[in-house]
């Protein structure tokens, strides 16, 4: 519904002169209280769509979000802003909880970010139930269905939440979701179809210029890096799938007298820190990093993503070039490919993928070995399996497995690891593992086909998101 509303205090109290896409509709919309589902790409702006309502409109605003991780950084950038916002979740401590539950109790906060199990908390619930909220926004809102690519089972109770909640007017936002996880959203959410408008702002920003660099070995992928990083401009982001791969290729940089970062898990959270704050400042850095860089970063001017490692699914390699040129401009997203990589992600689906026979295994060492746990180290478990291979990383996993299913508790590098209960062969299904496999082998297989399609590259990757196509022009195709 279209109606006269002047939202120049709020563009400013935002910094924003001129809306993207269909922000300004949806932002209207949500304020004369009709609910949406968005689709918008990555790094587009979903936040300002429940944002500037939620200042709007009486009552508070509550986010659910799955990433706590983030909820930190989206407060504190509200409340620079002037905005009065929180977060409540498991990383807080009991007392500074207590605190935020007495402020939401007496109407201090416009903006709230939870995460989902936060309403299994009665003293949440206890705390809401003295405020109206006005706006529900449900953020990653792919989350809900089964058929999305990270269903979050928590998710599944938001239509029992908004009843909980009395059922505010409700904004679901996502930047992937195919026509049967937009059907599932809808119908999880416990809306009616003609209750609910649905925003599609599409799939990728039209800055981004989408190619694939064919390599026929390592040292002329090396080459055609080198000579792309001297024809370009701006901060650059390198990902690599190996920690390995990554340093050697830093040492070949270095022996080209070419500087930059390195990011990755094997450095002190200490150095990793410095690192990223150098880089978001930086106008020209060049960063080679593993994907344990980027989750939200939110650097406008990003000019490159290339992926020298092939990724292993299209999934992680939309939400890693999503984070080129937030700031509209043209940015180059490449991806190097070299047949020796792939090898790589085969090994990694291995890796995440253990069988039966070795979960098992893995328990019954840790069994056996009881009352040394708190002494046992990854290196000593390792040799225990005694697998061929000496790089294989299928404990981590395993463990986690174990874990999901209760039988066991604790980290094994805080020396907590405990046996919970008894091995059952029913708790873990041969079939369904061998699913979860094959889906990994079929994730990793679509991405192989992006490298060798001859159609267009958004082409390829909307008919992958099952998202409607509107055309491209910005790609080494078209
Ligand atoms: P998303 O959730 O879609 O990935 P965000 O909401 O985090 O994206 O927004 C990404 C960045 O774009 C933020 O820095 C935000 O301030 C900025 N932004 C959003 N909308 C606009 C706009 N209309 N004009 C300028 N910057 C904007």
């Amino acid at each position: 519904m279209e109606f006269s509303l002047d939202l120049s205090t709020t563009k400013n109290i935002f910094g924003v002169s001129d809306f993207r896409g269909k922000q300004e509709t949806i932002i209207k919309h949500i304020i004369s209280g009709e609910n949406a589902l968005v689709l918008m790409p990555t790094g587009m702006g979903k936040s300002l769509c429940y944002q500037i309502p939620a200042i709007h409109l009486p009552g508070i605003c509550i986010v659910i979000s799955p990433l706590i991780a983030l909820m930190k950084d989206q407060v504190t950038a509200l409340q620079k802003k002037g905005v009065s916002a929180d977060f409540i979740n498991s990383s807080l401590g009991k007392s500074e909880r207590i605190q935020r539950y007495a402020k939401l109790k007496s109407g201090e906060y416009k903006i709230v970010y939870v995460s989902p199990e936060r309403f299994q908390k009665k003293e949440f619930l206890d705390a809401l139930s003295y405020q109206t909220v006005s706006l529900l926004a449900i953020d990653e809102a792919h989350c809900i269905s089964q058929w999305g690519h990270d269903f979050r089972p928590d998710y599944t109770k938001i239509k029992l939440f908004r009843e909980l909640l009395k059922f505010p007017t409700t904004i679901a936002l996502t930047a992937t979701a195919s026509h049967r996880v937009r059907e599932d959203i809808v119908s999880q959410l416990g809306i009616e179809k003609d209750q609910i408008q649905i925003f599609d702002d599409g799939l990728f920003r039209p800055n981004l210029r989408l190619s694939v660099v064919d390599s026929f070995d390592t040292e002329s992928k090396y080459n055609s890096i080198l000579e792309d990083l001297g024809n370009t401009k701006g901060a650059t982001i390198i990902y690599f799938s190996l920690i390995n791969e990554l340093e050697k290729f830093s040492h070949w940089l270095d022996t080209k007298k070419k500087r930059h970062l390195v990011y990755h898990g094997k450095l002190s959270p200490d150095q990793r820190n410095k690192i990223q704050s150098v880089f978001l400042k930086s106008e020209e850095g060049i960063l080679l990093a593993t994907n344990a860089f980027g989750m939200g970063i939110d650097k406008p001017n990003i000019r490159n993503i290339y992926h020298a490692q092939i990724p292993g699914s299209i999934e992680s390699y939309y939400q890693e070039i999503g984070r080129a040129g937030r700031d509209g401009n043209p940015s180059d997203c490449k991806l190097y490919y070299c047949q020796d990589d792939l090898a790589v992600q085969m090994e990694f689906i291995e890796w995440q993928n253990p069988d039966r026979t070795y979960l098992k295994k893995l328990f019954g060492i840790l069994s056996q070995k009881q009352n040394e746990l708190s002494g046992l180290d990854y290196g000593t478990l390792q040799s225990f399996m005694t697998y061929k291979n000496k790089g294989d990383h299928r404990i981590q996993t395993a463990l986690n497995l174990l874990a999901n299913k209760g039988l066991i508790s604790g980290e094994l590098e805080r020396g907590t690891l405990q046996i919970e209960s008894e091995w059952e062969d029913s708790m873990f299904s041969e079939s369904e593992l061998l699913d979860k496999k094959k889906e990994n082998q079929k994730q990793l297989y679509q991405t192989l086909m992006y490298t060798k399609t001859l159609d267009c590259r958004r082409k390829f990757i909307h008919e992958y998101f099952d998202s409607d196509f509107n055309g491209c022009g910005n790609c080494d195709l078209c």
